[in-house]
């Protein structure tokens, strides 16, 4: 047995022990309901055959979907696909799923299409309700009534009466599909399980159809799946070609849409989580296909996220394995629960259900890449080995197809429903007490309360932070009065940007003191049906680098209010819970509008990222960075505030009323040096390789109305003059390493084009091109060299920093990776080191940023050099002296020579620190070929904290390396300027805090050398 195995096995029998109570407590027997076809129902003969003809081998099918049930009035899934479900010459469009969902509701009563919302490029989103007749027709009522037992408070929290409601309700369980649009066969699957779900009459589907509605949303990546067909069908057209990787899934963000549960900035994901929390529904179930032949991996591994209620977790296990157990009855090889995925990170979509009281689930089953034909597949050894929770492990090689998969899935899915249904008082039960839990949080585990104080110095980042809480249906409320509470005091040695109260500690026994907060703070009490939600976004995560899992899954920190870098104040004292307070509704804004009289207006810079939509929504208006803090008519402006000319006072009044900047009116300009704020011309690039992670910076330059050319590496090689289009290029994080986004793909083979064309309409004509194969070309390089020469800027992050380090136009900087695993996705701590650097204007000392792996770098004053600090990195134990005689600090003796004078000894050199360059020598200069120019050098706004300091949410195991180490580098390109970014600051909706250093980068593109001091020599 492994490590892991003891737990879950316990874990196992736990459920097998709870299993047969809980049937006990149904009017329905399991055991008396066998799968298969009502015996009076005459099957779609036609249909039946080709389920047969598509399944690859017997035992990929099931009693449950070797059949199909015939109906004189409702179509089947063959009236809109020509063919049946799982075809292996056949995927439909959205348009296709959703006309024969509205066929279906039109044919029977059992049926009901609702649309849920849109995506980002305009196309529906659905979701469809199945139940009997009498279900449907009261779907209100039973809302209603879930309604009741997802917020007890509505009915005074009394178990009776939810025991009542809980009888007398029926649950719903929501099923999605292809949020992965590669991952291509729920549609299909979802279609035919609505029908047999609306027509079947064998008992085994009659008592799901009785006790449960179902609720299918058939496609989540509705952009993604359309392009997904795109390329499926162009495939089915160039057989012999090489076809087009899907190199845009949604609009922004390919296989990080699953990612989007916290920040909840793509549309997909607020509408299903406004579909899921709007019908009260019990679970919320996600389909994916990259696992033979079936993963629940629900169950999965640990460490569980610490923000749930065990209830759930333990409902994992029950559904879970009585999941594997019936599929391996009908004898399915390769179903298996448990498995490595590990359920920390509360990012997934299918965690809306477990941070809203409802249940998570995940399936991965067995695709073929996103092709419907079926191939011959050869599955590692790493997946068919016999483990003790694979008992019948996948088979080592198969004929595969779509059907296959579809057998799993609608299998997997009648199953779990069947379970459902026949356990659905347990389930109702749990959903209250559940509910009830999230409610005493407040008075039992804690916290009572989260407070964001509304005197925080960001409060337009609060105000994002506050938004992303109401997305998620959290109930805020704010006082209405001054009010004092007790709150926990924390070793303030630990740093930290509000280390009375806001930050991480180990300090053996934290104390308390009573702390004022004004009228107007927010308080987020825990009191609430979400408040898991709520806690799990604003608390700390701490991942032990001793924990048995070796490998996160996904980011192992996320506290929103540090990577917002805004306040928000645990609290434990109940009496919070006494504050007299408002509940909040609407839009939360920031306080804004002008102030005052006057021709000049200046904005204090706190790092807001209004400030950059004002920069371009006023593009014309003439504005200055303050090179220095300034104090005008009481008021006290940070380094970089804006003064503003030639803006009315009613224009920047309206605007800042709605972006929540106030705008103070002064009566003459402030004595301080000053440079102009620009509104730079802007391209985002990117690589035809991969363009995941730059989705997250686009989204961001839209949504804060940052105007740009999207150009890929191709449109910057042939245009003759970058600099006369654009001031900055932003390479961010795509993939890809230095040699690949140069030389680009093999040019072997075909052309492969990315292309809106009659072949492939979905294909977005934002970014296309005929052939995605070459890369930024040498060419391409050099017109970016002499774009930065000519006074550009490059903005890179991530590995597009190797990407400038490597091809020499980042002078002096090196990059410093540390061993696998010492960060993952980890928020880390940093310090300022040049706060006179426009880059960091505005930023507040202390800053928490997002790094994925622990990237850093290194600054020298010579080209090639490794950076400073000397031996011993971050005050690690470095060697002094060489091996000889004597202790460590004792002078070595040559034998043989006379003892010599210290005027021999090698003279001490100035010290320097990790963020640092090492300090030149003589020798160095003597032939300085290779000393870089003072004005050349790197300049170093942010470093990493020093190691005790350095975490602050997540992983970090050891991080010596990290430590001290410059985080973000301005590297002086001739006249331009390579900005480098170790962390990544716009990342997934999450570091609002971090995103203000890119937009200084853009605000200051041709001043980034105000405020240096130049080194002597
Ligand atoms: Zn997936």
């Amino acid at each position: 047995m492994t490590r892991l195995s003891a737990f879950a096995f316990a874990a196992a029998l736990a459920a097998a022990a709870a299993a047969p109570v809980a049937l006990l407590a149904q009017d329905v027997s399991v055991q008396s309901i066998k799968p298969g076809r009502a015996p009076d129902q005459p099957i779609d003969q036609a249909y039946t055959a080709k389920i047969h003809e598509y399944t690859t081998e017997p035992f990929f099918l099931s009693p449950l979907v070797d059949y199909l049930p015939a109906s004189k009035t409702v179509p089947t899934p063959a009236a809109v696909l020509g063919d049946i479900a799982g075809s292996p010459t056949k995927l439909p469009y959205s348009t296709e799923v959703y006309q024969y969902m509205r066929m279906l509701a039109k044919a029977t009563p059992r049926v009901k299409v609702f649309s849920i919302g849109h995506t980002e490029e305009g196309r529906e989103m659905i979701a469809v309700a199945v139940g009997s007749e009498e279900l449907m027709a009261k779907l209100d009522q039973n809302k209603a009534m879930l309604a009741k037992l997802g917020d007890p408070r509505t009915i005074g929290m009394n178990d009776e009466v939810a025991a009542k409601l809980a009888s007398e309700a029926t649950p719903v369980y929501y099923i999605t599909g292809t949020i992965h649009s590669t991952e291509s066969g729920a549609p299909t699957a979802l279609m035919e399980l609505a029908y047999r779900l609306a027509v079947d009459e064998s008992p085994y589907v009659k008592n799901i159809r009785d006790h449960l509605i179902t609720l299918i949303t058939p496609i989540v990546e509705v952009d993604g799946r359309d392009r997904e067909v795109d390329l499926f069908n162009w495939h089915m057209k160039h057989p012999t070609e090489v076809a087009p990787d899907l190199i845009y899934w949604g609009h922004y963000v390919r296989h990080d849409n699953n990612r989007d549960a916290m920040g909840m900035t793509l549309d997909l994901t607020n509408n299903v989580l406004n579909t899921y929390t709007d019908w009260h529904a019990q679970v919320l179930h996600d389909l994916h296909e990259s696992e033979p032949f079936l993963y629940d991996n629900t169950i999965g591994d640990g460490p569980y996220n610490a923000w749930l209620d065990p209830l759930l977790t333990n409902e994992w296990q029950m559904i879970g394995w009585n999941n594997v157990q019936e599929m391996t009855r009908y004898g399915m090889p390769g179903v298996y629960a448990h498995g490595d995925f590990d359920t920390w990170s509360p990012g997934y979509l299918m965690f809306i259900a477990a941070t809203h009281n409802g249940i998570s689930r995940l399936y991965e089953t067995f695709g073929n890449g996103g092709t419907a034909e079926t191939l011959d597949r050869t599955i590692p050894l790493s997946e068919t080995e016999r483990t003790w929770y694979k008992q019948n492990p996948p088979l080592a090689h198969v004929k595969w197809s779509l059907r296959n998969n579809n057998n799993y899935e609608e299998t997997g899915l009648l199953v779990s429903l069947e379970y459902f249904a026949n356990n659905r008082r347990l389930f109702l039960q749990n959903f209250y007490e559940k509910s009830k839990r999230s409610i005493a949080k407040a008075r039992t585990e804690g916290p009572a309360a989260y407070i964001l104080p509304s005197n925080d110095p960001r409060l337009g980042s609060q105000a994002d932070l506050l938004h992303v809480l109401q997305k998620q249906r959290v109930e805020i409320s704010r006082a209405t009065a001054p009010f004092s509470v007790s709150v926990p005091v924390h070793r303030a040695a630990r740093g930290g940007r509000n280390p009375a109260s806001a930050v991480a500690s180990d300090a053996p026994a934290a104390t308390t003191e009573t702390r004022q907060f004004p009228a107007g703070s927010y308080i987020i009490r825990m009191d609430q049906p979400y408040s898991r939600i709520a806690d799990a976004l604003l608390d700390y995560q701490y991942w032990s680098p001793n924990d048995p899992q070796k490998n996160p899954y996904d980011d192992t920190g996320w506290t929103f209010p540090e990577g917002f870098n805004v306040q928000a104040i645990r609290v434990t004292d109940t009496t919070v819970l006494h504050v007299p307070v408002e509940n909040v509704t609407g839009v939360i804004r920031a306080p804004g509008g002008v102030h005052g009289s006057g021709s000049v207006y200046a904005i204090n810079h706190n790092a807001d990222n209004a400030i950059v939509t004002l920069r371009y929504a006023l593009r014309n208006a003439d504005m200055q960075s303050a090179e220095q803090p300034f104090d005008a008519d009481g008021h006290h402006f940070n380094r970089g505030s804006l003064v503003i000319r030639g803006a009315s006072a009613g224009t920047l009044d309206s605007l800042g009323k709605v972006l929540g900047l106030e705008v103070y009116a002064l009566g003459a300009a402030p004595s301080v040096a000053m440079h102009p704020a620009r509104a730079a011309r802007v391209a985002l690039m990117h690589t035809w390789t991969n363009t995941q992670t730059e989705g997250w910076w686009r989204q961001a330059f839209d949504l804060l109305g940052i105007p740009y050319d999207y150009v890929s590496t191709h449109d910057v090689e042939q245009t003759p003059d970058l600099k006369a289009k654009y001031d900055v290029i932003v390479f961010a994080p795509g993939g890809g390493n230095p040699e690949s986004i140069v030389e680009g793909m093999p040019m072997w083979r075909n052309p492969i084009p990315w292309k809106n064309s009659p072949e492939t309409p979905n294909i977005g004509k934002w970014a296309q091109t005929d052939d995605v194969r070459p890369g930024l070309g040498w060419d391409g390089l050099e017109k970016l060299q002499s774009f930065v020469k000519n006074g550009g800027v490059l903005i890179t992050a991530g590995n597009t920093t190797d990407f400038a380090i490597q091809f020499g136009i980042a002078n002096g900087v090196s990059a410093n990776q540390p061993k696998r695993g010492e960060v993952v996705g980890t928020l880390l701590r940093t310090k300022l080191v040049d706060e006179t650097s426009p880059i960091v204007y505005g930023v507040q000392d202390n800053l928490a940023v997002y790094s994925a792996d622990g990237a850093s770098f290194g600054v020298s004053n010579v080209r090639g050099g490794r950076g400073g600090g000397g031996r011993g990195f971050g005050g690690g134990g470095g060697a002094t002296r060489a091996t000889g005689r004597g202790t460590a600090d004792d002078p070595d003796v040559v034998q043989g020579r006379p003892a010599l004078g210290t005027e021999f000894d090698e003279p001490a050199r100035p010290t320097s620190q990790p963020w640092q360059a090492t300090p030149l020598t003589d020798d160095q200069l003597r032939n300085a070929l290779n000393v870089i120019p003072p004005a050349q050098r790197p300049r170093v706004p942010l470093r990493f904290s020093d190691q005790r300091d350095l975490l602050v949410s997540g992983l970090l195991d050891g991080g010596n390396d990290i430590a001290q180490r410059p985080a973000v580098v301005d590297a002086p390109y001739d006249k331009g300027h390579v900005v480098l970014f170790a962390l990544d600051p716009i990342y997934r909706g999450e570091t609002i805090g971090s995103y203000f250093m890119v937009f200084n980068t853009l605000m200051n593109f041709d001043h980034l050398d105000a405020g240096r001091t130049l080194d002597p020599r």
